[in-house]
């Protein structure tokens, strides 16, 4: 990595807190840690982290009053670190604004791959050049923005329009969870009705073109009741 990007890390629980700064630390970042919302906002104030770690369930504030608040003033990836399961709790605290999420307990890569994820997505937005986007890349899929192009094994994958738009933004995002209302509005804009069903129509054509098995999906994963993910981007953060 080109250079050590900084995590902060809001928990309460001691061993968890321990857990993850030593994983960090381990591969380079620079941590920060905050047991409380009120000392977290306030390393976030002075230290501007590249991301946010946090938990939900602080014994001072509400960890969603923490993202509505961060929100207000920077787009720095939140990452919800929750031993909160309930789906809603998911789509309420990505609505809010957090970035993506990860359920407890979980080990080092899925982490490591959660933070590199919105890493490269902040990355990409700072970047200020939505013409060049590098191609999306991982296992034997790739997807070529600036050509439309998408091949697995080298040969190409024909989708229909929709099916390419819904790709595209997943492939954008890669690593993320991209929530069925984030992809809806996305594809086919902000006032669609929030049945998913075409959503899901689509997916399950898309997965019969690129999944060897459909029903184990290798690429793009579901969410139960949040949304879809597809599998990490495999090229370098830069
Ligand atoms: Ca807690």
């Amino acid at each position: 990595m080109p250079q050590n990007y900084s995590v902060l890390i809001i928990e309460d629980e001691k061993n968890i807190l321990d857990f993850m700064a030593k994983a960090l630390k381990a591969n380079d970042y620079k941590v920060y840690t905050a047991s409380s919302g009120q000392a977290g906002l306030a390393v976030i104030t002075s230290h501007c982290p590249d991301v946010i770690l946090l938990d939900l369930g602080l014994p001072d504030l509400d960890g969603n009053k923490i993202i509505s608040s961060v929100r207000e003033w920077t787009s720095c990836p939140i990452i919800v670190v929750s031993a909160r399961t309930g789906e809603q709790d998911k789509v309420h605290a990505l609505d809010l604004g957090a970035d993506d999420y990860i359920t407890k307990p979980f080990g080092t890569p899925e982490l490591l791959a959660r933070i590199r994820a919105s890493l490269r997505h902040s990355n990409r937005m700072d970047s200020g050049s939505p013409l060049y986007i590098r191609p999306y890349q991982s296992g034997n899929l790739t997807l070529d923005f600036e050509r439309r192009r998408l091949t697995l094994n080298g040969k190409e994958i024909h989708l229909t329009p929709v099916e390419y738009k819904i790709v595209a933004f997943l492939a954008r995002n890669s690593g993320k969870v991209m929530t069925y209302s984030a992809i809806m509005s996305n594809i086919w804009g902000p006032y669609t009705d929030n049945n998913n069903r075409i959503l899901r129509v689509n997916m399950a054509n898309i997965r019969r073109k690129l999944e060897a098995n459909p029903s184990q999906p290798e690429y793009i994963f579901t969410e139960v009741g949040v949304g879809y993910r597809m599998k990490e981007d495999e090229r370098e953060l830069c």
